[in-house]
């Protein structure tokens, strides 16, 4: 019998394992991921930034753990010798209503405690000579590391607290039970007194395998990459994003620094049409299925059909990606875009149709369930494990 079991071996499951074999030394602790390895989904395949925590609803728990999540990433990999750099970030507004919605977050930045600088067109072409704006907002706090080698760490430091990882073990059925919980899996049963998932796209999958009705479905959206050729490594001395659309909850086309020393162009939001599906010609007659009979995917599709389409038409034509990232950097061309792997969005909908904005965590009397992570939950992983780890503790001493 196990004493917790963890599903996902992403940077929430592993950050999740390491806090409670720490808080539990004694304890008989095993994640089972399906993949062969650690990080195979969202937390291999993202940007990279450590986030400051410019854009989420004050008060939220986005707001609160990517504040706490920037600085205890940065002190983990200072711990593991784990390459990271504080380079900071620049928001640009391109028109008056970019501006307009510039001041908005001006205001919020504020108020969720962020250190943060406004720059007029001319102070923004000093700080970046190939950026062009009417005006920005310098972040200081903002960085750069590999999520990957973050997980790959905490997988270490959980192994050596005497911690078990199982992987190639997909978990297909699971029980609760008086006392326990039984995780079925490809490969054997579990029994285990407490379970923690953190099963990224498979979450409310994850959910109905307990016999409940998660009240949400993930959409899975593929955000697609280009790299800029080494000559371009230079182009800019910090992250360069674009003044989001406050409706929408992905932040747009940036240029992004990465840790390697190359500059990635990306990512756009385009609904994929399989859970797992990282290439353009990826589909799963299933997944589609169930996908385009909810009723809050289609009322969320129906409502964003335009910016939908416009995705769909810039990840086909490059000439109309290029134009977004031309708007502020208007040197590059098509040839600068070369291929990069994709990523895919777990985003949790809502069955009213809402694309859940917060993240979000389903509990049964033996179970913690996150439901909703998406980005910034790689920069927030330290305080989402530290939250669940309360959450275990409270129900072992109730139960
Ligand atoms: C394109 C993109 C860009 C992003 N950029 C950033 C960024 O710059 N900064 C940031 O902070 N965040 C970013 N994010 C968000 C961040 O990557 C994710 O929020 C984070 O990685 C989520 O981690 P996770 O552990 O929940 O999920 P995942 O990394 O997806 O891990 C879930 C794991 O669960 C496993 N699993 C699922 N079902 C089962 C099962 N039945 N049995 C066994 N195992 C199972 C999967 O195989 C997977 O390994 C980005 C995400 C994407 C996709």
């Amino acid at each position: 019998m196990y004493d917790f079991t963890i599903i996902g071996g992403g940077i929430l499951g592993l950050s999740t394992a390491m806090q409670l074999i720490e808080r539990f030394p004694e304890k008989k602790i095993v994640l089972l991921e399906k993949e062969a390895g650690p990080a195979h989904h969202q937390t291999g395949h993202n940007s990279g930034v450590i986030h400051a925590g410019v854009y989420y609803a004050p008060g939220s728990l986005k707001a609160r753990f990517c504040l706490e999540g920037n600085r205890a990433t940065r002190e983990f990999c200072e711990r593991h010798a784990i390459d990271f750099e504080i380079c900071g970030k620049l928001l640009v507004a391109t028109n008056g209503q970019e501006m307009q919605r510039m001041e908005a977050l001006w205001e919020r930045t504020g108020a969720n405690g962020l250190e943060r600088e406004w720059l007029s067109a001319g102070a923004l072409k000093e700080r970046e000579p190939n950026i062009t704006g009417i005006g920005g907002i310098f972040v200081p706090s903002s960085g750069i590391v590999n999520y990957a080698r973050v997980a790959e760490a905490m997988a270490t430091e959980f192994e050596r607290h005497g911690g078990q990882i199982r992987y190639g073990h997909d978990v297909t059925a699971l029980a609760e039970r008086t006392g326990e919980v039984i995780v079925t899996t490809s490969q054997g049963e579990f029994n285990s007194r407490y379970l923690v998932s953190c099963s990224g796209l498979m979450a409310d999958r994850v959910v109905r395998l307990l016999g409940r009705n998660p009240g949400f479905t993930i959409c899975p959206f593929r955000g697609e990459y280009y790299r800029l050729p080494d000559r371009h490594s230079g182009i800019v001395n910090h992250l360069i994003y674009p003044i989001p659309d406050p409706s929408m909850p992905f932040l747009g086309v940036h240029l992004t620094r990465m840790i390697d020393g190359s500059v990635t162009v990306g990512p756009n939001a385009v609904l994929a049409l399989k859970r797992e599906g990282y290439r353009k010609s990826d589909f799963s007659l299933s997944d589609m299925a169930r996908m385009f009979t909810n009723p809050g995917v289609l009322k969320v599709l129906g409502r964003n059909l335009k910016p939908g389409l416009a995705e769909m038409k810039n990840s086909l034509f490059k000439k109309g990606y290029l134009a977004e990232v031309r708007k502020y950097c208007p040197s590059l061309t098509l040839e600068d875009l070369e291929p990069w792997p994709a990523g895919v969005r777990a985003q949790a909908v809502s069955r009213d149709g809402r694309l859940i904005d917060d993240f979000l965590f389903v509990n049964t009397r033996r179970t913690v369930n996150v439901c909703n992570a998406p980005s910034p939950a790689a920069t927030s992983a330290i305080p989402i494990g530290h939250h669940i780890l309360e959450k275990v503790s409270e129900m072992v001493q109730s139960t």
